[in-house]
């Protein structure tokens, strides 16, 4: 990663941040998870010494083969793909924080887990607003159902919500998506003391900064195309 593209991509989420209508419960910083999947280990040593200590994954098998390469780094692992139930007992074993938590079964398994080994488990519950077919996440009906659930985990923390926009140009309809992204977070901390709304992707980061968003997940803005042929 060229160290310019950095500083242009922080210098648009200030810009962002300038742009904003209102005070958002999400405060006025805005973290970078830098989304280092398709790219080998040392991509991810480059970032940390840039200063990107948190790094998003997409696969558990991926991320174990990165942290047995990198060694005992102080880096955030962020699992941000789909999580099968499978694969829970090795996810809470490497990942800090689950952000792609989408089912009441995986609650309770990683519940489950973490419990095994002693851990209370970060998570975030991902929610498939635009209700996208193709995509993971929670329905709403079912997200609200789990808010009312989420106090029978004592092994997960619940840090806030996980939101993917719609693959679309209409970017009316991205910013209604972080919109209600948003306006589910504000009522979760009602009731759930959260902190984290990670919305926005390299193509739309600025919408989702200018709704609220805290977290921004950002692959190929700062690295490039990923490479596909890489077997982990
Ligand atoms: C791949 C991925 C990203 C990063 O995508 P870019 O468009 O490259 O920034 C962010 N979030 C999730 C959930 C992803 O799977």
């Amino acid at each position: 990663m060229e160290e310019s593209v950095l500083i242009k991509i922080k210098d648009d989420i200030s810009t962002a941040l300038g742009k904003r209508q209102k005070q958002f419960g999400t405060g006025n910083r805005v973290e970078i998870l830098a989304v280092t999947k398709n790219h080998p280990p040392k991509l991810i040593v480059d970032a940390f010494n840039s200063g990107l200590t948190q790094v998003g994954e997409n696969r558990v098998q991926e991320a174990l083969h990165k942290q047995a390469v990198i060694g005992n780094k102080d880096i955030q692992w962020h699992l941000i793909g789909h999580l099968q139930t499978n694969k829970a007992r090795q996810a809470v074993g490497i990942f800090d924080i689950i952000e792609s938590v989408d089912s009441l079964r995986l609650l309770e398994l990683l519940d489950k887990e973490a419990q095994h080994i002693n851990k209370v488990q970060k998570i975030l519950l991902q929610i498939n607003i635009a209700e996208e077919p193709q995509k993971t996440g929670f329905s709403v009906g079912d997200y609200e159902t789990a808010v009312t659930k989420i106090d029978n985990f004592p092994n997960l923390s619940l840090q806030g919500l996980m939101v993917i926009a719609p693959q679309t140009d209409d970017t009316e309809k991205i910013r209604s998506v972080f919109r209600k992204g948003y306006e589910f977070f504000a009522k979760l901390k009602e009731v759930q003391p959260v902190s984290i709304l990670s919305m926005g992707m390299s193509e739309d980061f600025s919408i989702a900064i200018e709704e609220g968003a805290n977290q921004v997940r950002l692959g190929s803005a700062l690295f490039g195309a990923r490479d596909y042929s890489l077997k982990f």
